[in-house]
């Protein structure tokens, strides 16, 4: 068994920040991650929220520069290779991979994030890759001047409905409210373009299909009007995300939602496991402040090693 100082499961903006400075302090420092590394941000279009890049930069770019910047401090990154628990050991923790190797760690960050929420509708299940989608830069270039929908009325929402009119002929956007959750000025350049239809006070019923394929979406209506059925290609769902918290759920506390708690430096309830990013009970789920809660649970890490070395 190999040890280690910090194991961090998780390579999204959260893990691979905690990362960098984990390595930059010399800890040895592996991060594992079960995809590629970048974590949600990589489905994204462009960013032009995260400071630095007044002009954004694409989600797929940042993923990338924080990951180079984590390894050029040493940082040891281990893609398509997931956690699959973590175990106490003594004053340890024995992680263990998806490639059946342990590692014996002086404390863990966990750092596994979100996954988009489903709708749980019928049809949803049935077309998800056949025109149902959760990644509009992954699949939008299939909807090269076809008709398609955006489930959700947030940032993500509005911004995908936004990146979807450089290739659909029609975006409808479908929120439950009869208005929009999303920033302002998100919102002002949804509704300066011709491309986006509002269905506002709806939601979807059934998404339906036709040779294998999304063909429409049955819409209810919140405010007493009547069934509407939109004929259509594509549907793009961001209504919110879960939390990925099953590789220490026997250790850590969660909250109603599943979100793990932690207190205001990132540490749960286990002595020397801490946690960051979207994964945790943290208002504000962004990349901003999954890698402030990233920089935060490392340096509580370190401390965490240096005084069980002094106590010892
Ligand atoms: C469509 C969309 C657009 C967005 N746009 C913006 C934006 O413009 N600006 C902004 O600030 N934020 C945006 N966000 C939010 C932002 O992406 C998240 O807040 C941020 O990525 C959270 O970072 P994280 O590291 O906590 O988690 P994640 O990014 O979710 O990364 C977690 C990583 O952990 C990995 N993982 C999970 N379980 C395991 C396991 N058992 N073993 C190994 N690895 C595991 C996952 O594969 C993933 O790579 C957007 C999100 C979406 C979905």
């Amino acid at each position: 068994m190999r040890t280690i100082d910090i194991a961090i499961i998780g390579a999204g903006p959260a893990g691979l920040t905690a990362a960098l400075y984990a390595a930059r302090a010399r800890a040895s420092t592996v991060v594992f991650e079960q995809g590629i590394p970048g974590g949600q941000i990589v489905t994204t279009d462009w960013v032009e929220n995260y400071p630095g890049f007044p002009k954004g930069l694409s989600g797929q770019e940042l993923g990338d520069l924080m990951l180079a910047q984590a390894e050029e401090f040493g940082a040891e990154v281990q893609s398509f290779t997931a956690v699959t628990s973590i175990k106490p050991a003594d004053l340890d923790f024995i992680v263990t991979t998806s490639e059946d190797e342990e590692f014996l760690a002086k404390s863990v960050i966990i750092a596994t994030g979100a996954i988009p929420k489903k709708l749980g509708v019928p049809g949803e299940a049935e077309f998800t890759g056949r025109g149902v989608s959760w990644c509009a830069t992954c699949d939008g270039a299939l909807f090269k001047d076809k008709v398609v929908s955006v489930v959700g009325g947030g940032d993500a929402a509005v911004e995908e409905a936004l990146f979807l009119t450089k290739f659909a002929s029609r975006v409808h956007l479908i929120h439950r409210r009869d208005e929009l959750r999303a920033t302002k000025c998100i919102q002002e350049r949804c509704f300066a373009n011709e491309k986006i239809e509002m269905q506002l006070s709806r939601t979807v019923k059934e998404i339906q299909g036709a040779d294998g394929k999304v063909s429409g979406t049955l819409l209810a209506s919140t405010s007493g009007e009547e069934d509407l059925l939109l004929p259509l290609d594509g549907v793009f769902i961001f209504v919110g995300i879960d939390p990925v918290n099953t590789t220490a759920i026997d250790l850590v506390e969660l909250d109603e939602k599943g979100y793990i708690k932690i207190d205001h430096d990132g540490r749960t309830n286990w002595p020397g496991l801490f946690a960051a990013g979207d994964v945790t009970d943290s208002e504000l789920k962004q990349v901003i402040t999954a890698a402030a809660k990233g920089a935060s649970a490392a340096f509580e890490a370190l401390r965490f090693i240096d005084e069980k070395v002094c106590s010892i």
